[in-house]
């Protein structure tokens, strides 16, 4: 049986979003930002769009943003090593539109889960499937969920620096996840 539900974002959590979202915004752009200038969670702002611009160019780049993201060091590892022994489902907001590069992307990097859900309304879905922790990098994912006292593991990224709370697990590397997954299910 398996012993815990493990949510797992993917953007900034097992995947580095930032360095190819800057290659294609930058090209998109013509600036050249990189990636120590992202301190901002909705970083389409740096540029300068607003949301219908971000919409238009992430339309037009988002297959390839996502194809040619890198998985973080030990993160696929980790995961095959959690998904012997808990369930993984994949929640992410990327849109609808973006389902099947996704699900191609997991396969090409021997990535595997049990669920896959594309939605931003992480909070109900993790309720409504019984998820006992979410990994994630969005600050406001970690405040809701600590708001309802859910726990999270939070995947650090500079534009999360300052959510602190007792039931919010900060991680740098996957590592650390694994020690606070190891940590909650000794609890459960
Ligand atoms: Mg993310």
């Amino acid at each position: 049986m398996l012993v815990l539900h493990i949510g797992v974002d993917l953007d900034n959590t097992v995947l580095d979003a930032t360095s190819s979202y800057l290659q294609y915004y930058n090209k998109a752009s013509g600036l050249s930002l990189a990636p120590a200038d992202v301190n901002d969670y909705y970083f389409y702002r740096l540029y300068g769009w607003d949301n219908e611009q971000r919409k238009t160019v992430y339309h037009k780049y988002g297959y390839d943003i996502h194809w040619n993201s890198k998985p973080f060091p030990m993160a696929v590892e980790i995961l095959q090593q959690l998904f012997e022994k808990h369930k993984i489902s994949i929640i992410t907001a990327r849109p609808l539109l973006f389902h099947e590069v996704t699900v191609k992307w997991l396969k090409h990097h021997n990535i595997p889960y049990h669920n896959i859900t594309l939605t931003e309304n992480k909070l109900q879905e993790c309720i409504s499937s019984k998820v006992d922790v979410l990994i994630d990098d969005a600050p406001h994912y970690a405040e809701e969920f600590a708001l309802q006292n859910k726990p999270i593991i939070l995947f650090e990224q500079p534009y999360n620096s300052s959510v602190s709370n007792d039931i919010v697990y900060r991680a740098s590397n996957w590592v650390q996840v694994i020690k606070h997954v190891d940590y909650l299910d000794s609890l459960s």
